[in-house]
């Protein structure tokens, strides 16, 4: 039975499609109206309704009157599906972005095709707005920031890609400032989870209020929220809040631990500080009746503990105190981002990625890579020009020449990232795939499939000989798209025997693995990648973030296939196709 919000949501809806469709504007207000006497209402409308009493509400006329009443006894509305018909509902949620009325999304679903978010901020990023009639690229950038916004008030926290860059910057900006002894971000954003709630700096000075008005005085501030003598809180043009503390350099160690987190992790902490008799708060341990002892670094805390000192991303209560207590050998030794010989997903101008081989090539050289895996997608995912064996064989010429013009300091293998079709087969013929260097398969398509047929698809997949690597396995983005329902431990398994490595990719959008999952397959003997799935140069940088998920999973540097030398690569493939 559907309640007074319900009610008012799809009037409100039936207004909106209404209004899109560009109908009369005083039918449209009529609905826009009953909305709000229906949401305002002090008593359910299905007990008026089933007193019989609907025409007797002040504003609801017979007509509304005769839908309330189809509503309140099928469940449906037969007015509404026709409209819904019409106008799709992913067209219709584009309303909510900020910056964007009914005449423009009418105009962007007819001119572009858009009938979602995703599609409308693919078309923002590609720059197909700017030119639209009175739109313009400050409109086109609004829209972007609408979207973002929208996805953050879905769960109140921003992706970690999101984040990540404006506290570097803020703790860049504050380094100089007199009387800065160290500074960095702290919280769930140091421990590098996927989404943020809102960002903690942590500063060592001799003179707070110095730093604090330089921090509430930088040019990215929207709004202060708070100031303190050693505590500032701002709002940034953003929207996401940030906090600086400010303590003096003798209890820095002690307090970036505190701010750090996990909550769940320093509940534990504070547990082992108890049984030694110590109380433990953001400044360092008092002893029962003693002194404050303060620590300026996290090691000598955790020490006095008798704790190694923990990864900040293992910092999560997952098994991690355990370890450190019994040394710190016992903690792994996590994959650095230094440690990352190559990036095995990219895609080129081949399919819909910005520039050409040589392109991304030269980004991934500067970068200190020594290998690169080209990944452009195979055709049947209908975007951009998507690969057939004819166009694979045309950019194998082009990779073997970038390689003859690198003169051997750098090797670009050729690879593609190929659809796994609704049934487990793959898109491109196998003498097709066994012709690349490395093959990934991703999953894009038909996501919400049940768990016993998308996991056998999955493996009908992974079963492919010529397959090396199942891309960004969930399909999930973050904030936006739910993950497939896999039977997890099953694909796990079946990866581990075929040897087939397991992606993180490392798209912030992504994170696909997520943590959880890339520490369970490492547990079952998955090989993984770190993959940034770049679509431009630019776009290569992400690597940090899957570096970071990969760390939160505790993955050790042997495991992952692109920390090995070319050659150990190039053996695990040819091994995996005479299995
Ligand atoms: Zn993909």
């Amino acid at each position: 039975m559907l309640t007074n919000t319900q009610l008012a949501a799809l009037f409100a809806d039936i207004a909106g499609r209404e209004d899109i469709l560009g109908e009369n504007a005083f039918k449209i207000r009529a609905y826009r109206n009953v909305a709000e006497i229906i949401d305002n209402f002090p008593r359910p409308m299905r007990d008026v309704w089933q007193a019989g009493a609907l025409d007797g509400v002040p504003g609801i006329g017979k007509e509304i009157a005769k839908k309330i009443d189809e509503l309140m006894r099928t469940g449906k509305l037969d007015y509404f599906e026709r409209l819904r018909a019409k106008v799709p509902d992913g067209v219709a949620a584009l309303l909510d972005v900020p910056d964007l009325g009914p005449k423009r999304v009418k105009l962007i679903w007819e001119t572009l095709g858009v009938t979602d978010l995703d599609a409308l901020e693919a078309a923002a990023q590609a720059g197909k707005l700017r030119d639209l009639p009175k739109m313009g690229e400050k409109t086109e950038q609004r829209i972007l920031a609408g979207i973002a916004s929208l996805r953050r008030r879905a769960t109140g926290r921003v992706r970690l890609g999101d984040a990540l860059p404006v506290a570097r910057a803020i703790v860049e900006a504050l380094r100089d400032v007199p009387g800065v002894a160290k500074i960095d971000y702290a919280g769930s954003l140091r421990r590098g989870r996927e989404t943020i709630g809102d960002i903690d700096i942590v500063v060592a000075t001799t003179e707070p209020a110095t730093v604090g008005a330089a921090f509430r005085a930088l040019p990215l501030v929207a709004e202060v929220l708070g100031a303190g003598p050693t505590k500032s809180s701002i709002r940034t043009t953003d929207n996401l809040q940030v906090d600086l503390r400010a303590v003096d350099p003798r209890h820095w160690g002690a307090t970036l631990q505190y701010f750090t987190g996990s909550q769940a992790h320093n509940i534990r902490v504070r547990a082992i500080a108890q049984q030694q008799g110590l109380s433990l708060n953001e400044y360092g341990v008092t002893p029962e009746g003693g002194e404050l002892i303060p620590f300026d670094t996290e090691e000598g805390l955790y020490a006095r503990l008798g704790l190694a000192w923990i990864p900040p991303e293992l910092r999560e209560d997952r098994g991690e105190i355990e370890a450190a207590a019994l040394g710190a050998n016992r903690l792994p030794k996590l994959v650095t981002a230094k440690a990352l010989r190559g990036d095995l997903q990219m895609h080129t101008t081949w399919s819909d990625g910005e520039v050409d081989v040589m392109g991304m090539a030269q980004a991934a050289l500067a970068l200190g890579y020594e290998y690169i895996l080209i990944t452009d997608h195979s055709r049947s995912l209908g975007i951009a020009n998507g690969l057939t064996p004819e166009r694979l064989i045309a950019q194998r010429a082009e990779i073997d020449r970038v390689n003859r013009d690198l003169g051997g300091r750098f090797r670009v293998l050729q690879g593609v990232e190929c659809e796994v079709l609704s049934d487990g087969a793959l898109d491109l013929p196998d003498e097709a795939l066994a012709a690349c260097d490395l093959v990934q398969a991703s999953v894009h398509t038909s996501l919400s499939q049940a768990r016993e047929r998308i996991t056998a698809r999955a493996l009908r997949a992974i079963g492919n000989p010529n397959v090396h690597i199942l891309g960004h396995p969930s399909g999930r983005q973050i904030n936006a798209r739910e993950p497939a329902d896999y039977d997890w431990e099953a694909l796990f398994v079946g990866a581990a025997k075929a040897r087939v490595a397991l992606e993180i990719n490392a798209n912030p959008e992504r994170l696909d693995l997520n943590d959880t999952h890339a520490r369970r397959a490492a547990e079952l003997g998955c090989l993984l990648t770190i993959s940034t799935d770049a679509h431009s140069p630019a776009m290569l940088a992400n690597m940090a973030y899957g570096v970071l998920t990969a760390r939160r999973a505790w993955v050790t540097p042997d495991r992952v296939v692109n920390t090995w030398p070319l050659k150990k690569v190039l053996d695990w493939a040819r091994e995996r196709r005479t299995q």
